[in-house]
């Protein structure tokens, strides 16, 4: 088992940008016409479909596709489902698409009104699993996985972004409502909350132990903070679920908090917006909205060749289509302009090993990018690491011939993810 220190050998210089002081207001985007809610399944035509083209739904209704499948999502408006569709994403992962013209006559569904009262597990996984932060409550219920520790983010992963540090700047209160349920539904008490140093005041009122990150990226990866507040290496190819602690969002356990607490399902996510001079925003979006309408209401114009990026700077991953729904998990849209793209090269590798000072898990990148180059992905997992990667794309950021190498290796690990499953299911 490879065993890696997450640090490297010379620190990355980037800094997390803290919220100002000043707790700022987010954009409210209107109800939009039309939402399209995704559910990462797709169906075949051997499975039994739930839902049809012209069904009326409710706010707070859960819809299901199939009977075959527990997936489901929660529908954030009231009216006519137009379509069902699947959706390719990237690396090749493929969704279904509800998509549900509003009716202005909001209809609420109460069937989670009453499993409110008296919240447990199951009823969080089979209502909750959707709010705004996407909760893994699965997570809990794998007897194989036990978790003992459940680390609240109060930061958000990828530089610029501001979407949890806000959650606990301005919903202490539900972030508080929502450890006492978690406690209350898993049973576990280790609880704490994650923020910058400079945050310490505004999470004390959060129910839980408040620890400190760095500001320096990539400190608030999982991986990072496994090591920072728990003290704990994480092996190659293992999650922290594997080693008994789960992540959530500040903004996750402030929906469940606010939904136990007024028997509704939340269905407004924060978004930050980070417009093409880099100015970050924050917007206020029922799930599903398309992100056209953020982009509308902030007076941006998208002209050809801009880049729209779902995420951060570091992490983000490109959008093909303005269309595209604001998610549960979407904590940021960027916009790039099309003459600040940085660029990408098919320039071959100097070996200057730039990449292997910056990679905080201490990768040879340098080797590993020839491997996953030629496409040799067992190879690139068996010799040179790649299971070890914590995918903050710094490697790609600071390399000297501008090689995608983070690209390189999100490829590698779905292609390697793809061939384990089809494995599994033929065994
Ligand atoms: S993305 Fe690159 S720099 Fe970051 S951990 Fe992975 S290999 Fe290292
Ligand atoms: S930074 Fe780029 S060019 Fe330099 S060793 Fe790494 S992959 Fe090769």
């Amino acid at each position: 088992m490879i065993k890696r220190s997450f640090i490297g050998l010379t620190k990355p210089m980037l800094k997390y940008e803290a919220l100002d002081l000043k707790t700022p207001e987010p954009t409210i985007i209107q109800e939009p016409k039309k939402v399209s809610l995704f559910l990462d399944k797709t169906y075949g035509f051997k499975d039994t479909i739930l839902l049809k083209i012209g069904d009326t739904v409710k706010t707070g209704q859960k819809l299901s596709v199939s009977e075959n499948s527990d997936a489901y999502v929660i529908s954030t408006v009231t009216g006519k489902i137009s379509s069902i569709e699947t959706l390719a994403g990237d690396y090749g992962k493929t969704f279904t698409s509800v998509s549900i013209e509003v009716d202005e006559n909001e209809e609420i569904d109460d069937q989670f009104k009453t499993l409110a009262a008296e919240p447990t597990l199951d009823s969080a996984i089979n209502f909750l699993s959707g709010v705004p932060g996407k909760p893994a409550f699965k997570i809990f219920s794998d007897p194989e996985k036990p978790i003992n520790t459940i680390i609240v983010n109060g930061v958000d992963r990828d530089l610029l972004v501001g979407t949890n540090q806000y959650v606990i700047k301005s919903d202490i209160d539900a972030v508080k409502n929502g450890v006492r349920i978690l406690k209350k539904i898993t049973g576990i008490d280790n609880i704490l909350i994650a923020v910058p140093q400079n945050m310490m005041q505004d999470a004390i009122g959060g129910g839980a132990q408040v620890v400190t990150v760095d500001s320096e990226y990539p400190a608030t990866l999982p991986a990072m903070m496994m090591q920072s507040i728990l003290g704990q290496i994480l092996p190659a190819g293992q999650s922290c679920e594997d080693m008994g602690v789960c992540f959530l969002s500040a903004e996750a356990v402030a929906s469940i908090g606010t939904a136990i607490e007024e028997g509704r399902i939340p269905s407004t996510k924060t978004v930050t917006f980070i417009n093409k001079d880099g100015v970050k925003s924050l917007a206020s979006a029922k799930i599903g909205t398309p992100v056209r309408n953020i982009i509308n209401a902030f007076g941006v114009t998208l002209n050809e060749k801009d880049r729209l990026i779902s995420g951060g700077p570091m992490t983000g991953a490109t959008l093909y289509s303005e269309n595209f729904p604001v998610l549960a998990d979407t904590d940021a849209i960027m916009i790039q302009d099309r003459d600040n793209i940085p660029f990408i090269s098919d320039y071959p590798c100097i070996n200057c090993g730039e990449c292997v000072r910056a990679c905080p898990a201490n990768v040879p990148v340098n080797m590993l990018v020839r491997f996953l180059e030629a496409g040799q992905y067992e190879e690139a997992a068996d010799q040179y690491d790649l299971y070890s990667c914590i995918e903050c794309g710094l490697c790609s950021y600071v390399c000297v011939s501008k090689m995608p190498v983070f690209h390189y290796i999100k490829l590698a690990k779905y292609e390697l993810g793809r061939t384990t499953s089809a494995e599994a299911t033929n065994a």
